[in-house]
């Protein structure tokens, strides 16, 4: 597959809750190695999609291609093992384990060698254990999150606890990333942090999509922004042509 086809081919989804239509007909490609965001009032709709992409809900109608496969309807836990990774609004560790702990559970889609052959210490669980130790120091070191490593995390604050969940997500060495409000909460610092990550998971050739309200975070960060409106696209293109764009200034951005 070429960098230029899509990763991810959203087509045409709809999703209804008990006549509530949540998605009207939203259509969107995703590439490797761009970044994404997903904008738009509250109800609108971005968190609804992200959930329908990693099988939480299963679409009304519609498809989702995925490596010529529509995975629309698949189960959570398929998704996630195809490599379609998201985190939540509302952070999701667990919080009696340490950080590192919590984000080495990211790792556990690559484990090749099951729980038994790594209760009997195989040499092939042994040398795969060690390369995802690896692959989470390099995360904390990155995501500046290496001084709690040893932390419990349910004890650290919050903007440590949604940077961990992103770390957490990039230890499964996602195809595409989807990150529901992740700079919700952040101090300054913790949102460069952030934004570091992204950036490092975009240079790897990884899909993100972002899902945010805050403009400063996303300007410089994103290739494109989308603009949802009642569950419908009314934007697609640039930061600064959604900034002066008539329906996007009465739907989202105010006068
Ligand atoms: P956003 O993330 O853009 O704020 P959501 O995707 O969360 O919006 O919600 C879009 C619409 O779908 C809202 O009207 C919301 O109430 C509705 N909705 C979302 N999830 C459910 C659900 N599980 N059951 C019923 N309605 C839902
Ligand atoms: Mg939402």
């Amino acid at each position: 597959q070429g960098k230029a086809e899509p990763l991810i081919r959203i087509q045409d989804v709809t999703m209804e809750f008990d006549g509530l239509r949540a998605l009207k007909g939203v259509s969107l490609e995703l590439r490797r190695g761009t970044v994404t965001a997903l904008v738009g009032p509250n109800g609108s709709g971005k968190s609804t999609l992200v959930n329908v992409i990693s099988g939480i809900y299963k679409p009304t109608s519609g498809h989702i291609w995925f490596n010529n496969q529509d995975i629309g309807g698949w189960p959570s836990f398929r998704v996630a093992q195809a490599g379609l990774t998201r985190t939540f609004q509302d952070p999701r560790n667990v919080p009696s384990f340490t950080v590192r702990e919590n984000i080495l559970m990211g790792a556990n889609r690559l484990y090749q060698h099951g729980a038994v052959s790594a209760a009997v210490n195989t040499g092939a669980a042994q040398a795969e254990e060690m390369q995802f130790l690896r692959r989470v120091n390099a995360l904390l070191e990155i995501s500046g999150l290496a001084m709690h490593a040893d932390d419990i995390i349910g004890d650290l604050p919050y903007g440590i606890q949604r940077l961990a969940e992103v770390a957490r997500a990039l230890a499964s060495d996602p195809e595409l990333l989807m990150l529901d409000e992740p700079a919700a909460g952040l101090s300054e610092q913790e949102a460069e942090q952030l934004i570091k990550l992204i950036r490092m998971a975009q240079d790897n050739g990884v899909a993100v999509m972002v899902i945010d309200h805050h403009m400063d975070f996303l300007a410089g960060l994103v290739n494109e922004v989308v603009v949802f409106e009642a569950g419908e696209e009314i934007y697609r293109g640039d930061m600064e042509g959604m900034r002066s764009n008539s329906a996007v200034i009465e739907a989202y951005l105010g006068a």
